[in-house]
């Protein structure tokens, strides 16, 4: 009889590819994916701690499994991810969901198999959270769930300790795989079928600093020319590390997709300064310059914190203004969470939240007009699309452009993982609808 897994994940891409390697393991444990936690013998909690309403997000699911638990006493509960790695968080979650069965931290991943095994012949808790010794584990078996697209880890962790920022402190230096190893993780994904490879790092543009082996623009190089038809995204750029090289690098490859993830962040030096991103905000517009010159027609998104702490009016109007200057193609809107541990958390003027909340009001309605013109752009041209699958709800296949848009559109067959034309009718936020050509 078939022993069913369900893995529930939070955060960001990473996460997404973090939980494919989870059901990679939990699978050759014989396990069979399902999509409930009610049918499931082991569900995994892939935490996220960036921000609180993550964190928040998964207590409130694990505690809801307590009474289903107690209905089901085999089925095993495990609790992964950044979440538990913080300091004395796995003793928190013990002692507030004693039921949990395996609590694993960040640096205990490949461990995970051993520990189900484990726990199916015990029963205390299983709780493993080990620090960071600096490896870096090769040899993992993702099942990958997102056909056409494929990620493929470059690096882990991070050595910039933005002052907001908990990663460095749940994930870890930076350290990075060895290229020989990302060049035949490729070769084999696009032998196999993918057709977007999506290379992912905290900071991509430092990898293999500090080491012998290339920097990222010769990886990308080297990437962009394996053989066959695929499309090669990055993500994410750290704006003091982005390079001449890096945009000449895009522009010289076709395969390389013309949209640059560069999260800024704020627009105020002075935030910029307390938020330790090492850069200015002219540092910055050098760089949006620099790659425009390179290639001009480059969509370029970002991430914008408000509400950090001791942030004033003017200060948030540097942000408006900084975001009027470089016209993102997208942009993700955050309001400042606080995380403890971090140098933030300890700063004294938090803002209130009210302020925040009306500044990042002002702020996504300046965004989402960005982003509307951009969309609009497109409407009346033919764009190339991959398409990634199909929205149920609008009965529509879907597909995203080399400049992130996505586009909707009917067609009779199966189009998934084709390449196609699609002539744009009408645009919606950063949506696209309109019909396949040839
Ligand atoms: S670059 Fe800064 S924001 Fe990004 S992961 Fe590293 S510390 Fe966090």
């Amino acid at each position: 009889m078939d022993k069913f897994y369900h893995i529930v994940t939070y955060g960001c891409q990473m996460n997404v590819h973090e939980s494919e390697k989870i059901a990679g393991i939990l699978s050759e444990l014989g396990y069979v994916s399902c999509d409930s936690m009610e049918k499931a013998d082991i569900v995994v909690f892939n935490t996220c701690c960036i921000r609180e309403n993550a964190e928040n997000h998964a207590y409130g699911n694990i505690g809801m499994l307590k009474k289903l638990k107690a209905a089901k006493r085999d089925m095993i509960i495990a609790v992964g991810g950044c979440l538990t790695q913080q300091m004395n968080k796995a003793d928190v979650l013990h002692e507030k969901f004693p039921y949990v069965d395996i609590i694993f931290g960040t640096h205990n991943l490949n461990k995970l198999k051993d520990f189900v095994i484990e726990k199916q012949h015990r029963k205390k808790s299983i709780i493993k959270i080990d620090e960071c010794d600096g490896s870096v584990v090769e040899g993992d078996n993702p099942l990958r769930t997102s056909y056409p697209n494929a990620w493929v880890n470059i690096t882990y962790g991070c050595n910039n300790f933005c002052s907001y920022c908990i990663v460095p402190y749940v994930r870890g230096r930076e350290r990075s795989r060895k290229s020989e190893n990302i060049l035949a993780e490729v070769k084999s994904l696009v032998d196999e079928g993918y057709k977007e490879i999506t290379l992912l790092g905290q900071n991509v543009n430092s990898y293999a600093n500090g080491t012998d082996d290339i920097p990222f623009y010769k990886l990308l190089e080297k990437v962009a020319a394996i053989d066959g038809k695929f499309r090669l995204r990055f993500m994410t750029s750290h704006p003091k590390d982005f390079s001449e090289e890096l945009a000449k690098t895009i522009a010289d490859n076709p395969k390389i997709c013309h949209c640059l993830h560069l999260p800024v962040q704020s627009g105020s030096d002075r935030i910029l300064n307390a938020m330790n991103r090492r850069y200015t905000t002219a540092d910055y517009l050098r760089k949006v310059d620099i790659l425009k010159k390179y290639v001009p027609d480059c969509a370029i998104t970002t991430d914008l914190i408000v509400g950090f702490p001791g942030e004033t009016d003017e200060d948030f109007e540097d942000t408006l203004n900084l975001v009027k200057k470089v016209d993102f193609s997208s942009a993700f809107t955050f309001v400042y969470s606080k995380r403890e541990g971090t140098k933030a958390a300890e700063m004294d003027c938090q803002i209130p939240e009210e302020v925040s909340k009306k500044r990042i009001m002002q702020l996504v309605d300046l965004v989402n007009e960005q982003t509307r013109n951009h969309s609009q752009k497109f409407v009346g041209t033919t764009t190339e699309i991959l398409c990634e699958g199909v929205d149920e709800k609008k009965g529509l296949y879907l597909g995203r452009n080399e400049y992130g848009r996505m586009a909707y559109f009917k067609s009779d067959k199966d189009v998934v993982g084709q390449f196609l034309n699609v002539k744009v009718e009408s645009a919606n936020g950063v949506s696209l609808y309109g019909e396949v050509v040839k």
